[in-house]
Order: C-alpha cells, then structure tokens, then sequence
C-alpha cells in the first residue's frame, strides 16, 4: 500500500506515522523548506522567547526511524485519479499512490488594506515559522506594535510582546473580544486582564488602511488613527483547499469528509484545518488535527476496514503565565432556552460560569482561573 500525505503539519504528520505503523509506504509532501513544526510555538519564537530549534516536531532522522519518506520544499500542485491509483505533481515529478491524505491546513485571511502592503515586511501575519523569525529579526528594534484582530492568536501575540516590553494595541471589530466563546462577563474580564498588562484594546475599531511611513505605520480605523511601527495581521484563517485536483472533490470551506474522514472520492481523505466533516462545528485547533491526521492515516492505509472518527468537545484555551482562558461547549443562553448560567465566581480578573440545566453542562467559560474546569467538564452533554 502506497500512501500519499499532502502537508506536514500536525495532520499531516500524525497520518503519516499512522498509515507507517500500518505498514504503508509512506511519503509525506510539504511546501514548507524546514522540519515540520508546532505551530502554535511560532509566537513564541517570533518575540524571542524560545530558540527557533524548540519548535520542531522531531529531528530529521525521526522520520526515516519511522518509514515515513518526508519531501521539504515539494508544494503539491496537482492531484489526478488515474485509475484505481493517484498521481501526485510535486516539483514537475509525478509519484503514484493508492490513496491520498490531504492535510494541508489553513491560511491566513489577508485583510483588504493591508493587501497592497505585503512587500512591506513591517505588516505581516504570523501564520508559518519564516513569518516568526521575520518579525524575530525586527523584534529588538521596536517598540510599538499593533495587533489587528483579538482572537486567541492576536490575544497571545499581544501578550508576549508586552511581556518583550512593547507597547501593545489590539485592534477587533467586534464590539468585545471572543464574543463567540464567552459571554459579556467573561469579555469583560478579559479586557481588564489585559489591560492590566497594559495592553491597549480597542473594540468596535474596524480598520481601513495603513500608511507606511519611514519610521512607523500609520493605521486608521473609521475614527482613530494609531502608530505602530510593526503590524500583526490576525484576523482569522480560512481551510487551504486551493489545488488542482482531478476529478473535482466536493468543498466549501474545505474538503468535505465523512465519519472516515473520507471525501466524496473513494480512497481520497482530509484531515485537519483543511477538512470540512459533515454536521460538525469547525473549530482549527491542534488536538482535531492530530486525531483526524491518527483516523485519517489508518483508513489510507487500510481501506478495507476503516476506522470511525469520534469528534470529541475542542476547548478553547489560551495559558500565558498568570492569564488564562478556557471555553468550551455554548456559553451563550440565546442558543439553548430554558438554561440558566451558574456563576462560579465573579471578580474584578476572574469569571467562571457554567450554562446548566441541574447536572447536565452545556457549557462552560473561565477567566483567570480554571479550577473546577475539569470537574465541570466531565459534565458536558
Ligand atoms: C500562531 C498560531 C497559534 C496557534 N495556537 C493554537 C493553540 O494554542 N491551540 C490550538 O489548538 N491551535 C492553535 N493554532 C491552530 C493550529 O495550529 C492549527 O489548527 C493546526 O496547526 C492545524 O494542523 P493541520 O495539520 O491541519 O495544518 P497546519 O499545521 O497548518 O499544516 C498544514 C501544512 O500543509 C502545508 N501545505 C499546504 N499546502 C500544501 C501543498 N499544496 N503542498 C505541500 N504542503 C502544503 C503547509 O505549508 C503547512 O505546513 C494556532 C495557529 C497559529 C497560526
């Protein structure tokens, strides 16, 4: 059995070593020149906090330790069926497989404004580990910086370059922050805990353009303007599903998969940011790649007796030193009647609520603490 795994992020790697475990040739394909790495950890590395070396998943030689071929700078450009088998085109070479996994993630949304400005490397999102050592070049000169977007990676970039002792605003349209995952209390919370840290929110500031000046950006919203002399852009990310693939594969925000992970063409499965599972909620995070990527590459390997995957409850969680917040499940009451929210405890920076009914959670939110998170989480429906 011949496998081909498109992208090596944690989907990717995680069906690799899975369909190897089964016995499958592996090669695992991924656009990027370096080792496949932690994303999450790029944060860290773009405000010097970690050496670039901890963000690796695992040395060079893991890889053939484990039979998983892996080929760096080999963008897939095209997939063709070809009978029972597919070719994949990488590099102007053709390799033929019996099944596909494709696991090629997200990427970021690059705002309007900003589009005409990405030669200036001042204004950049923080999406792959070249972005993270640009912006780590810059790091030590600067002293300002603007994050445009307040979700959880622009709330975590905000928080480690105050740390770095910049000067930090956040800038989200929104009319408070996480307005998804937590209700008005826990927004709330939120914001004084960063202000605490001295981190500048601004909400309800919709941003319009940004002039480049020598020494600084100038960003404008509908009534203020700010200077910035580096630019994050983090405004959300959309599933990287953009390649020529023969015949056609039903998508809409990714690839369509079923309870296999397997897509509407046989032997043809997704896994990851890039994966659109029928009648579950997206959400991008690391624990729903590494699983999908486990199922994923099991079935590849094995297409007479696959394997079902059980979407679990994704948290959404966000540690950095004393600042923290956990969601997960509906916090919001409109969505579920009949429900009440139980406060936990409420105090200038710490929230947490449950939305119950008697035993059963259905939600649960947490700011500045988790304690009980766990407890109540055993709860959820
Ligand atoms: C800065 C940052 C912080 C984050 N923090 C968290 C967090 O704290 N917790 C959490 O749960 N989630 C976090 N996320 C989200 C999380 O990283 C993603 O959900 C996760 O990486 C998805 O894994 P994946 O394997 O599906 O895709 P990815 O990790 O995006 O990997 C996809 C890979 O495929 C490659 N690729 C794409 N197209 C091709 C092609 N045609 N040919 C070859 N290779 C290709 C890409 O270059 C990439 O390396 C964060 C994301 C970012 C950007």
């Amino acid at each position: 059995m011949k496998v081909g795994i498109i992208g090596a992020g944690y989907a990717g790697v995680s069906a690799a070593l899975e369909a190897a475990k089964s016995g499958a040739e592996v090669h695992l394909f991924s656009e990027e020149s370096v080792l496949p790495y932690y994303r999450p950890r790029i944060i860290a590395a773009a405000f010097g906090q970690i050496r670039s070396e901890e963000v690796y998943m695992h040395p060079a030689g893991w890889y053939k330790d484990n039979n998983i071929e892996l080929n760096l700078n080999s963008k897939v450009e095209a997939i063709e069926q070809e009978g029972k088998s597919f070719s994949v085109i990488s590099n102007g070479i053709k390799f033929l497989f019996d099944s596909i996994v494709v696991c090629t993630g997200a990427k970021p949304i690059i705002p309007g404004f900003a589009a005409n400005h990405l030669n200036d490397s001042r204004i950049t999102p923080l999406w792959t580990l070249d972005n993270a050592m640009e912006i780590s070049s810059k790091i030590e000169n600067v002293k300002t910086i603007a994050v445009i977007g307040g979700g959880l990676i622009g709330l975590e970039t905000a928080l480690r370059a105050a740390e770095k002792g910049l000067r930090v605003t956040v800038i989200e349209k929104a009319h408070r922050l996480l307005e998804r995952n937590f209700s008005l209390k826990g927004s709330e919370t939120i914001k004084r805990l960063l202000h605490i840290k001295e981190i500048n929110v601004i909400t309800e500031a919709t941003v319009k353009s940004i002039l480049p000046k020598p020494d600084y950006l100038e960003i404008i919203t509908g009534n203020e303007t700010f200077k910035a002399e580096l630019c994050i852009l983090s405004v959300g990310c959309v599933s990287n599903d953009q390649f020529k693939i023969s015949p056609d594969i039903e998508k809409e925000y990714g690839f369509f998969v079923d309870g296999f992970l397997e897509s509407s063409v046989p032997a043809f499965f997704a896994a990851g940011d890039c994966a659109n599972l029928k009648n579950t909620s997206r959400q991008f995070s690391v624990l729903r790649a590494l699983s999908q990527g486990k199922t994923a590459g099991i079935n590849a390997a094995n297409l007479n007796k696959k394997t079902k995957f059980e979407p679990g409850h994704i948290s959404l969680d966000l540690k950095y030193k004393d600042f923290e917040i956990h969601s997960i499940g509906h916090v919001h009451h409109e969505n579920l009647k009949n429900k009440t929210t139980s406060i936990l405890e409420e105090e200038n920076t710490s929230y947490r609520a449950i939305l119950n009914d008697g035993e059963i959670v259905y939600g649960i939110e947490m700011v500045g603490s988790a304690r009980e998170f766990n407890h109540y989480r055993k709860l959820l429906k």
